[in-house]
C-alpha cells in the first residue's frame, strides 16, 4: 500500500437513538463540524456496535449496501440511504497484513449497519469516501479488542482513518423517552470516570477495570457498545492529542460522547 506521509485521525462516536441520523440537533451539529475539518481520506474503517460475529470479518463488498437494523421507527429512517463505496483492495490488504487473528472477509452478508450510517451522514453527507467495517467478535474479552486496535493502527499511515461508533454508557433498559430527562448519577459517573482515563492516557483501566465498579456495570451491561472505544484507543499513538467533540447524556443512560486523537 501507498505510504501516505499524514497520519490519519481516528474517533470514537457515540451514536444514540438511530433518529439522530435524519434530525438537526447540537449532537449532529458537532457531526457536521468534525467532518468539515478532517483531512483528504482515502478510506474509513468503522468499528460498530451493530456488527457481532463469531471470529473477525472485514467487508469487501465495492458497493455495500445500506442496513436498517431497527424496528418501530418511523418509516423516514428506513428510507435512509448511504451509498458511499467500499474499499475492497484496502480490505484484502488487512487480511494480509494481521493474520493472527485471522480476518475473514464478507462480501455479501453485511453492509453498513446504521452505528456506521447515522453518524457517517452528518460527517461526510455525500457519502462520497469509501467505508469499510471490522466486526466485533463476541466471544472475545476486552483487552483482545484493544489489541486488535494496535494491529490495525499500520492503516493510519495509509491515508485511512478508524473509527469507532458506539456508547460509552449504553443502558437500554433505563432508557427514559422523555425529551426532558436527566441523566442518572451512575451515568454521569461513569461517563466522567472514562474521560478522566482518557486524558491521563490510562488506557489499560478502560479494558481492565471498566466493570468493576458499580457504576460501570450498568453502563456496560452488555459489552457491544463499549468495545469500538477499545479499536481507537489501541490505534493510537503517543504523539496524538486528545480532543473532546462532544459531551452530553441522552435519554438518561446514554452517553453521546465524542473524541479524536489525531
Ligand atoms: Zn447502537
Amino acid at each position: 500500500m501507498e505510504n501516505i506521509s499524514e497520519k490519519m485521525p481516528i474517533a470514537f462516536l457515540g451514536h444514540g437513538n438511530p433518529m439522530n441520523a435524519i434530525e438537526k440537533n447540537s449532537f449532529t451539529e458537532s457531526l457536521r463540524k468534525f467532518g468539515a475539518k478532517l483531512p483528504k481520506l482515502k478510506a474509513i474503517l468503522m468499528i460498530s456496535a451493530h456488527w457481532e460475529t463469531n471470529g473477525t470479518y472485514v467487508t469487501g463488498m465495492e458497493r455495500p449496501r445500506t442496513i436498517h437494523d431497527f424496528g418501530n421507527f418511523p418509516r423516514a429512517l428506513f428510507e435512509v440511504q448511504y451509498p458511499a463505496p467500499g474499499a475492497p483492495e484496502i480490505a484484502k490488504d488487512l487480511t494480509h497484513e494481521v493474520s493472527d487473528p485471522i480476518i475473514q472477509i464478507d462480501l455479501n452478508k453485511w453492509g453498513l449497519d446504521h452505528g456506521t450510517w447515522s453518524v457517517l451522514k452528518h460527517i461526510f453527507p455525500q457519502a462520497n469516501i469509501p467505508v469499510f467495517q471490522l466486526s466485533l467478535d463476541r466471544t472475545k474479552p476486552m483487552e483482545y479488542h484493544f489489541e486488535m486496535g494496535k494491529k490495525i493502527s499500520y492503516l493510519r499511515d495509509h491515508g485511512v482513518m478508524i473509527m469507532g461508533s458506539g456508547n460509552i454508557v449504553h443502558n437500554l433498559r433505563e432508557v427514559n423517552w422523555d425529551p426532558e430527562a436527566k441523566p442518572y448519577d451512575w451515568a454521569i459517573e461513569f461517563d466522567q470516570w472514562v474521560k478522566d482515563k482518557l486524558e491521563k492516557r490510562d488506557y489499560k483501566s478502560l479494558f481492565k477495570e471498566a466493570l468493576s465498579s458499580k457504576e460501570g456495570k450498568l453502563s456496560i451491561p452488555t459489552l457491544e457498545h463499549y468495545l469500538p472505544i477499545l479499536y481507537v484507543l489501541g490505534a493510537s499513538s503517543d504523539s496524538d492529542k486528545l480532543l473532546h467533540e462532544f459531551e452530553g447524556i441522552d435519554m438518561s443512560s446514554m452517553s453521546m460522547r465524542c473524541f479524536s486523537l489525531s
